[in-house]
């Protein structure tokens, strides 16, 4: 027992000092059972909102109408929440009415999964109704009560499903594999949210692969309310492409992502309409379809310079980079390289120079040159020509010469450089 959890017995004690039953709940059972890392300690009592309030002199009432009162106590904060029973899911999600019990095992029945409905006690007591020890043993996840209805309840718990199957390698036990298929048309009554959160927390998680495996058997992208751009069918050839082992190689969420919809075939402009689906951040949104854009450019033709400097010009070098990192990552992954439509020569072509041309690169944006627009409109006005379009134009080309190494970023130089293509131009016109 860590401080966290020796802490959490105190106030387990003090609940059961005035005489009111309480013990350990939720995931922290199930993963102190599993010998899993524990994160934050739940805990569920027979007393009412008001008496926990009352025994404790640090509370927050953060989910009154719901039971439950934020303990803090010796520097942790704990969730108590009373006993309760729920009735009445008319939106398919949320309980219309809760009903405080008095019976621990009327609380660990409204819950989810066998697994998640165990209750355990400071003083080793272990409390499982549904037996979710004999279900976690045989690698099993299953409903509580009837799987059917515990869907129909709460559509959201179709994807908790997913994400926990996946999380913990379990297999869905067949009952509740076949409620989930014939249910996954209300899916579409959970905010996009919600799904998006948990669909973030499978790519975070332990075996995302899995995770987009079973959304795509159980076809529940289908059914989510905003069904983003990915069709069933890409879906299903970007899980035939890739395997569990691809996505352990990234260790984060967003390169994930960016490998998942690469080998989707998601193009950049869709991207927007995937991550406005799952509400993404704008800053997710953002640097993903950048990723994408940067990977558009360079697996489309052979491997250059140009197209690496244009790809940072127009993306920005983060993009860049982080698209260098997931090709280093997969570049002897022919496999995975055919997924995103990326051949061996042009992966071995960046990572071999796309480096070397970044620290190469003088400037990376406009601002960055050292001649601005002021002292173009002076060079043009020495030409006889009126400040116009052509300056951003110049100012783009001198900008390019400059990240491909072809003019130093050097007042004189880009003048000069300035005046040779102006004249060109205006041989042209
Ligand atoms: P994790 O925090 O790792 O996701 P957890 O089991 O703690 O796992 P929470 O969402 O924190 O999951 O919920 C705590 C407990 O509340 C669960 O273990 C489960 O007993 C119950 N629970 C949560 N969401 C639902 C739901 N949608 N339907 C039924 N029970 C739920
Ligand atoms: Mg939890």
């Amino acid at each position: 027992m860590n401080a966290m959890e020796r802490e959490a017995a105190k106030v387990v004690h003090a609940l059961r000092e005035r005489g009111f039953p309480a013990f350990f709940v939720g995931g922290y059972v199930r993963d102190k059972w599993l010998g899993r890392p524990v994160k934050d300690v739940d805990i569920a009592t027979a007393a009412a909102p008001e008496v926990v309030m009352d025994t404790f002199s640090k509370t927050v009432p953060t989910g009154l109408q719901h039971g439950t009162v934020t303990v803090l106590s010796g520097g942790f904060s704990y969730e108590v929440t009373t006993f309760r029973k729920e009735t009445g899911y008319s939106d398919y999600r949320r309980p219309d009415q809760v009903e405080f019990v008095g019976a621990l095992e009327e609380d660990l029945q409204r819950r989810d999964f066998t697994m998640n409905a165990m209750a355990a006690g400071p003083d080793g007591e272990w409390i499982d109704p549904f037996g979710g020890r004999r279900d976690l043993e045989q690698g099993r996840l299953r409903c509580v009560g009837e799987p059917a209805i515990r869907f129909q309840e709460d559509a959201l718990r179709m994807m908790r499903c997913v994400r926990f199957a996946a999380e913990y390698s379990l297999q869905i036990e067949s009952g509740t594999w076949q409620a989930l298929l014939e249910h996954r048309h209300l899916l579409k009554h959970v905010a996009m949210e919600r799904v998006g959160a948990e669909l973030a927390r499978i790519m975070d998680g332990a075996d995302p692969y899995r995770g987009l495996g079973l959304l795509y058997e159980a076809k529940l992208p289908l059914h989510w309310a905003e069904s983003g751009p990915i069709p069933h069918q890409a879906w299903g050839e970007a899980v035939a492409q890739l395997a569990s082992a691809d996505f352990q190689l990234l260790s984060d969420a967003e390169q994930r992502t960016l490998l998942w919809l690469l080998a989707a075939g998601l193009r950049p402009d869709a991207t927007a309409q995937w991550s406005r689906a799952l509400r993404y951040s704008n800053t997710v949104q953002k640097r993903m379809r950048a990723a994408l854009l940067v990977h558009a450019r360079l697996a489309d033709g052979l491997a250059s310079r140009q197209r690496w400097v244009e790809a940072v010009l127009d993306n920005g070098r983060e993009a860049a980079l982080r698209w260098l990192a997931l090709a280093r990552t997969f570049q002897n992954s022919s496999r995975v390289l055919q997924a995103i439509g990326l051949s061996s020569e042009q992966c071995e072509a960046y990572i071999h120079h796309a480096e070397k041309w970044l620290a190469q690169m003088e400037a990376t944006q406009a601002s960055e040159l050292k001649l601005d627009g002021s002292d173009l409109v002076a060079i043009g006005r020495t030409l006889g020509r009126k400040p116009g379009p052509w300056i951003s134009h110049v100012q783009q080309w001198l900008l390019l010469q400059c990240a491909m190494g072809e003019v130093q970023n050097d007042p004189d130089a880009l003048r000069y450089a300035a005046q040779m293509y102006m004249r060109e131009l205006a041989d042209k016109e």
